[in-house]
């Protein structure tokens, strides 16, 4: 289960305050030295390791927190507080345009899983009795063509793909004039990926987000992959101003470091987390749930 070694070092080390009548600074101290490092060693950038536990402590030793009846819950309350405010406070919802279709830019690296959310996305917008089209744009990898078509099928989503040959901005474009003829209100692009971050992938998305006006920009990244999913969404975010984040396969037993930094290093809330292979599985995110969830 993902977030299993964070969760259990820190309820481990809140228990012990739990039950405590009085709780005094050197007792916060110590708390703190345990969650900073089992926040380091579930890979969440340091940095926001270093604010958060500082956070914490002006918090908690504080006079009221102190001198309340209980002041051990005082305390693992103010660490539920600024987890859920370090993963983004509250839910931050998809964007909905005024004027239909709301267009989705899903970019993201290679294996990432931007097509198979891609799909997903067009899963949970049809339960909510929205009207999604799919566009085909990682033209570079006729694999992703198909699979996305096969997953329209499946869905009874409609398509919209061209020739290898087309280009991308062009086939966006084409899709969103499509999307309105058809009546769809959200278009759901799935852009090209590549191994790597790299100049002209950039420039071929910026491109993209010229021409068809995104209400959104969201990056698939894959929670397993931990900073290093954190320094892909810093990148792109830098180039092309991303709305949010989707953190992938968080049914695994991914650590928590993409999940707890994402938000504090680039300002980007995370909207969705996939919690699986099948096309059901995607779930808004929130926050404080999931802050819960890691503090028990
Ligand atoms: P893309 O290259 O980014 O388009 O990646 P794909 O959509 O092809 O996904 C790559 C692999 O990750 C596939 O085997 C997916 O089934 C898998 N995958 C995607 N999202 C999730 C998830 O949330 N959980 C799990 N366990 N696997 C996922």
């Amino acid at each position: 289960m993902a977030f299993e070694g964070l969760a259990e070092r820190l309820q481990a080390t809140l228990k012990k305050l739990r039950g405590k009548g009085k709780v005094t600074e050197a007792d916060v101290k110590e708390a703190m030295r345990e969650v900073r490092l089992a926040l380091l060693e579930a890979d969440v950038n340091f940095k926001v390791v270093k604010d958060f536990v500082n956070r914490v402590k002006e918090r908690a030793v504080d006079q009221e927190v102190m001198k309340s009846l209980t002041p051990g819950q005082q305390v693992i309350k103010v660490v539920n507080d600024e987890l859920t405010q370090l993963m983004g406070g509250s839910q931050s919802k998809l964007a909905q345009s005024h004027r239909p279709p709301t267009v989705v830019m899903m970019v993201g690296l290679q294996g990432a899983g931007k097509t198979t959310t891609t799909a997903k996305l067009a899963r949970y917008l049809q339960k909510q009795n929205h009207h999604p089209m799919l566009v085909a744009c990682d033209v570079y990898r006729p694999a992703a063509i198909k699979q996305l078509q096969v997953l329209g099928e499946q869905l009874n989503v409609p398509v919209f793909a061209k020739g290898e040959n087309d280009r991308p901005v062009s086939i966006a474009q084409e899709a969103v004039t499509k999307a309105k003829e058809e009546h769809c209100d959200y278009v759901l692009i799935d852009t090209a990926g590549r191994l790597h971050v790299d100049e002209e992938l950039m420039s071929e998305l910026a491109d993209m987000r010229e021409a068809v006006s995104p209400d959104e920009i969201l990056l698939v990244v894959d929670a397993m992959t931990g900073q290093d999913a954190v320094n892909v969404a810093e990148r792109f975010h830098r180039e092309l101003e991303l709305s949010g984040v989707v953190l992938t396969k968080l049914d695994g037993d991914t650590r928590g470091g993409a999940a707890l930094s994402v938000k504090a290093v680039t300002g980007c809330p995370i909207k969705f987390v996939g919690m699986g292979e099948k096309v059901d599985a995607l779930e808004p995110f929130h926050p404080d749930r999931m802050a819960g969830r890691i503090l028990g």
